[in-house]
This record gives C-alpha cells, sequence and structure tokens, in this order.
C-alpha cells in the first residue's frame, strides 16, 4: 500500500493511494491525525482494509502532497554508504556509519521546489533510500531490525556543499530550508520484500547522474537500525536516509551544479519516482 500526507483547502491528511485517488484515513479512523500516529498506533493492516472497501475521496492531482512524515521526531543521515560514493570524495571507509542530522523543516514534498539557497552556488543532488521506522524500540538486534521498518520512500538529501565542508561536521550543509525532499509517498514494508534488491537512480533535467543497486550499502538497513536505537530509541515516523551512491555534481569535472529551473528526479523501483523543480532562492522569493 502506499500512503500519503496532504493538504487539501487549507486542511491537513493522509491517506491511501489507490490507483490515483486517495481514500483519505483521518475521517475514516477517528483518533489518528498523521502517518505518524497512525504507525504509532500500528493499524497500517486495519488503513489497508479500510482502503480496499472505499471510494477514493480525492484525486492525486487534486491535493498538494506532503513529505510522507512530515513531523518525524529525527531524521538521521548517512553519509558515505556507498564505496563509488567514499572513492569520488577522496576518503576512506570508516569501520562505523558516518551520520549527521537533518531538521524536519528543512523538507519538501513531491512536486516542490527544492530551494538553491542564495548564499551558495553548490547545491547537489544526492538520492537515496529513506526507510520510515513502524515499530520504534531501543537497542534493537540487526536480525529483528527489518521487523521495525515501517515503510520506504525516495529520498533527495540535498547538499549545499561549501556549507558541507565548512568545518569536519556536515549539519549546516544538510538542512538548508527546503533542500530535503521526501516522497511522492511511503510504500508499506509488506510490499518491499528485500530492501537489498531496490534499483535506485537520479536523474537531472533527464540525464541519469546516479545508478546503483541498494545491496551495494556498506552499512545495511539492519546494521544502521541496530546502531542508530543503540544511541537512542527510534520512534514510529523516524527516517533513516542511508546514503547517497558515487555520481554528485560536486565530484565532476567540471562539477555540475543544480541551478533554478532545473528538475531532479530520484526513482527507485518498486518505491517510486520523487520529482521536483529546482528554485533559486531569491527567485522564490
Ligand atoms: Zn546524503
Amino acid at each position: 500500500m502506499k500512503l500519503v500526507s496532504y493538504e487539501t483547502k487549507g486542511a491537513a491528511g493522509f491517506g491511501a493511494l489507490i490507483a490515483d485517488g486517495i481514500v483519505a484515513l483521518a475521517p475514516r479512523m477517528p483518533g489518528i491525525a498523521s502517518l505518524r500516529g497512525l504507525l504509532a498506533a500500528d493499524r497500517v493492516a486495519e488503513a489497508a482494509a479500510i482502503a480496499a472497501a472505499a471510494v477514493p475521496d480525492h484525486r492525486l492531482d487534486a491535493v498538494t502532497l506532503l513529505p510522507p512524515i512530515p513531523d518525524p521526531d529525527k531524521i538521521i543521515c548517512v553519509g558515505l554508504n556507498y564505496r563509488d560514493h567514499v572513492s569520488e570524495t577522496g576518503r576512506t571507509v570508516t569501520e562505523k556509519p558516518v551520520l549527521f542530522a537533518r531538521f524536519a523543516g528543512s523538507q519538501v514534498a513531491h512536486g516542490q521546489p527544492m530551494v538553491k539557497p542564495a548564499v551558495s552556488d553548490e547545491f547537489d543532488y544526492e538520492g537515496e533510500l529513506a526507510v520510515v521506522i513502524g515499530r520504534g524500540g531501543r537497542h534493537i538486534e540487526a536480525a529483528d531490525a527489518l521487523a521495525h521498518v515501517g515503510g520506504y520512500a525516495c529520498y533527495n538529501d540535498g547538499s549545499v556543499r561549501d556549507w558541507q565542508r565548512h568545518t569536519s561536521q556536515f549539519l549546516p550543509g544538510k538542512t538548508f530550508a527546503g533542500t530535503g525532499a521526501f516522497g511522492p509517498w511511503l510504500v508499506t514494508a509488506d510490499e518491499i520484500a528485500d530492501p537489498t534488491r531496490l534499483t535506485l537512480e537520479t536523474r537531472l533535467n533527464g540525464q541519469v547522474v546516479q545508478h546503483t543497486t541498494t545491496d551495494l550499502m556498506i552499512t545495511d538497513i539492519p546494521t544502521l537500525i541496530a546502531y542508530v536505537s543503540t544511541i537512542l530509541p527510534l520512534l514510529p515516523g523516524d527516517v533513516l536516509v542511508t546514503g547517497t551512491p558515487g555520481g554528485v555534481g560536486a565530484r565532476r569535472t567540471p562539477p555540475l551544479w543544480m541551478q533554478d529551473g532545473d528538475v531532479v528526479e530520484v526513482e527507485i523501483d518498486g518505491v517510486g519516482c520523487l520529482r521536483n523543480p529546482v528554485t533559486a532562492e531569491a527567485a522564490a522569493r
């Protein structure tokens, strides 16, 4: 099942996508106000049954999509998690995963502009698989970790490279407003039999700039869940952004930066295609 968060007539909603129609779930599931709430209540199977028996309330193209989880407790990103990306950056593989944070306020939905900051001309794409936690937990064992996954989505970890490199800490370049594209929807985990067998492709203006399969992750999804949940509890709706493969714009000759008017897509087989225009901050205001 595909689950969406959206806005229509100024009100936020969440629902299930059936073909190109949305079954609104909030009015049919009193007490549940968001996808994060649906995951926390462990009522995804009930939502599927409701959606299967319902007539859609909205056409997909008649609503404004929101990031699938607009309000996660945390967004943990993984750096340098594919060997071809590690080698293009001139770094070496570390024994433990490279983690950094992104804040929810930096996210945009499918179709919304990714915003090139006015202070930088080094705005880069990073196509990634996002893992959304369904059942929370602390000290989760890797062997049990996939049972804690609620679903998967596409993510574009838009990166402001000069700000990323101001110091050894990545965060400033990784959480500018309007740079984290997330969507278009959440595909529930039951539809992804094996998250290590997905093909991920990033396209800039239709040109393929990144292509990988997710079996090439250095630290796999179960190990990431075990590692992060050792630090603090993972909560329903938390987002793990699992790293980008080689081909980023910063490591090309000449560099390939995202510009006002560009269109960037991240497509993952079985998950979907996240598509965003790029807008310069000055043009947006
Ligand atoms: Zn990234």
